[in-house]
């Protein structure tokens, strides 16, 4: 099955109002043309209203970086899906490894926050991945089967095809190391297979699987040259528009 590539770019704590503004246009400019990718951008909380503003009426969508599960109350410096589709997100990403490894979130938080995003209308981008040590220790698949169990439990087939998931190696975020396109495809088709064994072979075969982990202009055609990698969510470099432009027309 063709599979729509999707690149997301999170910008994660980063670029006051003005400068998220600056970079959206910039984007726009430069991806005027581009039609048979999907394009998400994930701004600060502060800075998702008056880029939804931006957008509107163009073919880039709109991510949170996180979400509460609780619909309304007394959940002081937290947001719930009806607000974020309020302000215009179409997306929201779970379970990223920085609010796993900062924030206190475990695969069990991750899980509440999927289904209060599908239950919300946001689609979920689940971030699941190892760290170097369990790498190194020869746990990769292992972990990220019970990542991919616990994060989608009670999940039902009809609910996963809207789920997008991301592979992205802990020791590859932020650092400039990234996995070889051989690396990440062994995890991506193990991810793929467990999907098909848990909601079916046509779940699996359009479930749309990033890949995270310093993508860079230079190393995106081969990451997405791979069978299983269906696009990028990408930190450092979406802070630019020239460089996230770049990725997001890795083909050209
Ligand atoms: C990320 O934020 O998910 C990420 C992969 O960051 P970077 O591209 O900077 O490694």
């Amino acid at each position: 099955m063709e599979r729509r590539p999707i690149m997301a770019g999170n910008w994660k704590m980063n670029l006051l109002v003005g400068e998220a503004e600056s970079l959206v246009k910039g984007l726009l400019a430069a991806l005027k043309d581009t039609a048979d990718v999907d394009v998400l951008v994930a701004p600060a909380f502060t800075s998702l209203y008056p880029v939804a503003r931006l957008l509107a009426g163009t073919s880039i969508g709109l991510a949170a970086q996180n979400l509460y599960w609780e619909e309304f109350g007394a959940f002081t410096g937290e947001v719930n899906a009806k607000m974020l589709r309020d302000v215009g997100c179409s997306h929201v990403i779970i379970g990223h490894s920085e609010r796993r490894q900062f924030f206190g979130e475990t695969n069990e938080t991750a899980n509440r926050r999927l289904k209060t995003a599908l239950s919300g209308g946001l689609v979920p981008i689940l971030c699941i991945g190892e760290t170097l040590e369990e790498r190194k220790q020869g746990k990769t698949l292992a972990l990220v089967q019970e990542q991919l169990e616990k994060g989608l439990a009670g999940i039902g087939p009809e609910e996963a095809r809207r789920i997008v998931l991301a592979y992205e190696p802990v020791w590859a975020i932020g650092t400039g190391e990234t996995a070889t396109p051989e690396q990440a495809e062994e995890v991506h088709a193990h991810i793929r297979k467990l999907v098909g064994a848990r909601f079916g072979e046509a779940v699996a075969a359009g479930t749309r699987i990033q890949y995270g982990g310093s993508v860079k202009p230079d190393n995106v055609q081969s990451l997405m040259e791979q069978p299983d990698i269906d696009g990028a969510l990408v930190g450092g470099a979406s802070l630019k528009a020239e460089s996230f432009a770049r990725i997001v027309r890795y083909k050209a």
